[in-house]
């Protein structure tokens, strides 16, 4: 049992708030129904529809923390790594804040972030949480043409999410102005650093009023990071992950595993690395109510018996489900943390974690499901390449290792069909007891032909179809070392300003996500239609196109992914308003 974890923190304040309760796992709230924590932390109203819209059922630590410290106008260190979810411990109670403030069209809040990748993840992130309270968030990054950006800057905007060297030439031109600024987030402070943006920070910073309130979030707190603190914060608060108890001898008979699989891949990694795995009773933990019923569709699609699990069923439908698991009448029950608490289930052998958990204490609290009273299971982790350094926080707050595999392949996947076949088939032929009246298949056939041809036929019957799975290649990827972006972008190699980095190879294609997919009724030519008609792009520069129920996937030239972007976003398709974006790595 890892049931001594089951109820630490693993947030700290250090000049904590005693009203600020960061114990998620009380067990209690799967009682309270679909109501969710977020409700508990002061946010207004068109915050919390926002969360409820995007499914999220309850805060991550760091923002159970984060959040209330930030409401109150504290500035706030945080230590927190991609995959905590400190975009929204930010990006919330900034938005909170900014719709009581008298906007003038000056920016209120100013984000600067280390890549132009991560600024249109915020941005994007930003205008999701913020889409109820009509705050204009505007994305400045280099890679992006000067025109447009110098457009929405003058037609007044309330938060910019920058990238430094970009934000310091408009600063210098003049179409930036900071001077009514109430807020500045730094995000990924270590990254910035080490990509030398130290100056340009100083250099932005200086242009803002002394009485703003200052937020920093960095996944580590090197000496170089105290003095940033020193310097921009004023009686910060901080916020960081501790180092738990680790996890007690039982959690040792649990093999825990971690695939690195690019998001787009993760359904078709899940049926794989089941298809291998074969197991008896299966939880699959996912982040939000609606991947759940997305990935509880997929699976279902794939032949798997799955149920969903999550804050929004009532209580006798969540028992049913659970019921369904135990009786064998279901393979996989996908659900979320707060629907899941109390899930006690002792024919569970696999824990899924669909994502790296934000927490420490979570993976902990998920996985301690299965290796009960000794019994062995396996806890697999899908991780995304830029969610190394959660991996990493996981292995050194549990004292374990977490052995990071390649997915089996369509090869092994086969081999592994043919094994289970074989096994089966020697069950059959040891039970022996009512084979006798298969014979007259057997012994007509014997007359024509050889005994062993007709046993290969007969496995290849057994076997079923053809013994493929019918899934595209799942390309190779690895998480992502710190190092190794070190010594690609040390502050020596700086270059022109941030306009050069993050830049893919010339000729390259970029795919994009579009948000809506068959069921809104889009089909090829209408995103072909949509893009060549909104971008600069002709049709046939648009390559491969993937349409799911619920969104699409589209290869674009890199060099035009932006403009893309941009134009999509502000168009409709089949008469809806689209959330387009990067597919984060599948052009890598
Ligand atoms: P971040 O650490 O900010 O990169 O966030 C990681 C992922 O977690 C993002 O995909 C968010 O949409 C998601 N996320 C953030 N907060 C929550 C939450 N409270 N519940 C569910 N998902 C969340």
């Amino acid at each position: 049992m890892v049931a001594s974890t089951a109820h630490s923190h693993n947030v700290t304040e250090v000049a904590t708030d005693p009203s600020i309760d960061t114990d998620t796992d009380t067990g209690t709230a799967a009682d309270s129904g679909p109501a969710t924590e977020f409700g508990t932390l002061g946010l207004r109203p068109e915050l919390l529809r926002a969360l409820s819209d995007l499914g999220y059922e309850e805060p991550t630590p760091i923002q159970m923390a984060a959040i209330p410290a930030l409401l109150d106008g504290a500035d706030v260190v945080g230590q927190a790594a991609t995959g905590t979810g400190k975009t929204a411990a930010f990006s919330l109670p900034v938005l909170h804040r900014l719709a009581d403030l008298d906007r003038n069209g000056k920016p209120s809040a100013l984000v600067l972030v280390p890549t132009r990748e991560l600024a249109a993840q915020v941005c994007e992130a930003m205008y999701r949480y913020g889409r109820h309270l009509g705050i204009r968030v505007v994305p400045v990054y280099g890679g992006q043409p000067m025109g447009r950006q110098l457009r929405s800057l003058e037609t007044g905007v309330d938060v910019v999410v920058a990238t430094p060297g970009r934000a310091l030439d408009h600063l210098s031109r003049g179409s930036l102005d900071l001077s009514k600024l109430r807020m500045v987030v730094l995000d990924e402070a270590d990254e910035m650093l080490d990509m030398g943006f130290a100056e340009d920070i100083d250099a932005i910073l200086d242009q803002t009023p002394t009485d703003r309130q200052t937020m920093l979030f960095s996944a580590t707190m090197p000496p170089r990071i105290s003095g940033m603190v020193r310097r921009y914060l004023r009686e910060p608060r901080r916020i960081e992950l501790t180092r738990a108890e680790s996890m007690s001898g039982d959690a040792a008979a649990v093999t825990q595993v971690a695939y690195v699989v690019p998001r787009g891949h993760k359904p078709a990694a899940l049926g794989r690395v089941l298809d291998i795995e074969a197991p008896e009773a299966t939880v699959v933990f996912c982040r939000t109510r609606e991947e759940v019923d997305r990935l509880t569709e997929i699976m279902n699609g794939r032949g798997y018996r799955a149920e969903a699990l999550h804050g929004g069923m009532d209580q006798s439908q969540r028992n049913r489900v659970v019921g369904r698991l135990r009786a064998g009448t279901a393979d996989l029950v996908v659900a979320t943390d707060v629907a899941a608490r109390g899930l006690d289930i002792d024919q569970l052998t696999h824990v899924v974690n669909y994502d790296v958990p934000s927490a420490p204490e979570i993976y902990v609290h998920r996985i301690g499901r299965v290796g009960r009273a000794g019994r062995e299971g396996s806890a697999i982790t899908l991780a995304e390449p830029r969610e190394h350094r959660m991996i990493k926080t996981i292995e050194r707050v549990t004292g374990q290792t977490i052995s990071v595999r390649k997915l089996p392949t369509v090869a092994d996947l086969r081999a592994r069909r043919l094994e289970l076949t074989r096994v089966a088939l020697r069950e059959a032929l040891v039970e022996a007891g009512d084979l006798d009246r298969y014979r007259v298949v057997v012994e007509p056939l014997a007359e024509e032909f050889d005994i062993v041809e007709i046993a290969l036929a007969a496995v290849k019957l057994a076997h079923g179809a053809d013994g493929t799975d019918g899934d595209a290649e799942i390309p190779d990827v690895e998480l992502r070392p710190r190092d190794d972006g070190r010594s690609r972008r040390g502050p020596k190699d700086r270059g022109p300003r941030d306009t050069r980095r993050g830049k893919r190879p010339s000729g390259g294609m970029t795919r994009l996500f579009v948000s809506l997919g068959r069921r809104a009724g889009v089909r090829p030519q209408d995103l072909v239609g949509a893009i060549a008609g909104e971008s600069q792009l002709r049709g046939k520069d648009v390559g491969a196109i993937e349409i799911t129920d619920k969104f699409s996937l589209v290869d674009v030239p890199e060099s035009a992914a932006d403009d893309v972007i941009t134009a999509l976003r502000d168009s409709s398709i089949k008469g809806r308003k689209v959330v387009v974006r990067r597919e984060r790595f599948a052009s890598r």
